[in-house]
């Protein structure tokens, strides 16, 4: 690998390779004429290329992306972007040190976009912070709710969110007279599992949710800060790691509204479920309090018994059931 430095030249219009001294209409190239690269173009028209194939005809393919190169006789010519590869062997210097140029070109244009980045620092630090807010406020609402719940549902909320377990079931029994037998009358029951419904986005009460979220902007505002550190000689992959880093900024609104959405999707939950999630009447009615009080309705001790009662017969006179079994 050569390790010349490479000046990147762009021209930009063709008129600016014609002015170049030594420019040659339809000069061959070759490996042993080539003596360096010049710069190259990125036109929106295609310009013939110069290359000299083995069977010393032109190459003539139309290429918008080439080079200009100057020759060992200091003529000046134009090579399209993929012909030397496909022509000439790769030990070849003409081969090397397009290699090379595109190399350096891929790193100034990386340092380019960096310092966009870096140019908007401010406005950048401003709106992660406005962000970082939004996520805890988002966490705070799912916390005063969660804090409200019994450990032992709130545990079951951290499994299922785990689980991607959504689904509500309950085992609904109905007893009926079977037939008699020897004088005596049996009462039979029938069980069924019955899905009451799901909790979608249980996701938010995942223990890395939020602390997920918080870390992405940390961590995209400490890029912003090491940014501003750097050095011109820093490694290429570096550059392009904290690039990769600080341009992580152009999804933090997405990030911020996935949070938003998950928990108003949490929210918009029929939430009379979570009573349906254990079976201890302690729990249940503790539950039914929360849920009722969230809703904005009284949510006295005996408000919520009641109300609790009134659920569990909906969902029997439902489903023709006479005894509701919470697993
Ligand atoms: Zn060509």
């Amino acid at each position: 690998m050569t390790e010349k430095n490479f000046e990147i030249r762009q021209f930009h219009t063709f008129e600016e390779i014609l002015a170049l001294e030594g420019f040659v209409n339809k000069q061959p190239i070759t490996k042993e004429k080539y003596k360096k690269i010049l710069g190259h173009y990125d036109f929106d028209f295609d310009v013939k290329c110069c290359l000299e194939k083995p069977n010393s005809r032109l190459c003539n393919h139309d290429h918008q992306f080439g080079f200009v190169v100057r020759l060992q006789d200091n003529s000046v010519s134009i090579l399209g972007n993929v012909c030397a590869k496909n022509h000439f062997d790769a030990d070849t210097n003409i081969r090397k040190d397009l290699f090379a140029y595109n190399r350096e070109k891929r790193r100034q244009e990386k340092f380019e976009r960096f310092y966009t980045l870096l140019a908007d620092k401010d406005i950048a630090l401003e709106k992660l912070k406005v962000c970082l807010n939004s996520i805890e406020e988002q966490e705070s609402i799912v916390l005063d709710f969660y804090s409200e719940l019994e450990p032992l549902l709130q545990n079951i909320l951290i499994n299922r969110s785990r689980d991607r377990s959504i689904a509500v079931y309950v085992t609904l029994t109905k007893y009926f007279k079977g037939e008699e037998k020897g004088g005596y009358e049996y009462i039979e029951k029938r069980s069924s599992p019955t899905r009451l419904g799901s909790l979608n986005s249980l996701r938010v009460f995942g223990s890395h949710y939020f602390s997920t979220a918080k870390h992405q902007l940390k961590k995209i505002r400490r890029a912003f800060e090491r940014a501003n550190n750097i050095q011109q000689a820093i490694k290429t992959s570096e550059l392009e790691k904290l690039s990769v880093e600080i341009a992580a900024i152009e999804n933090v609104d997405k990030l911020v509204d996935d949070t938003k959405i998950d928990v108003s999707s949490f929210f918009s939950n029929d939430l009379s479920l979570l009573c349906y999630l254990h079976p201890s009447p302690n729990v249940r009615f503790k539950t039914a309090r929360v849920v009722l009080n969230r809703a904005g309705k009284e949510c006295g001790k005996s408000k919520a018994k009641q109300w609790l009662i009134e659920k569990d017969l909906q969902i029997k006179h439902s489903n023709n059931a006479d005894k509701i079994i919470i697993e």
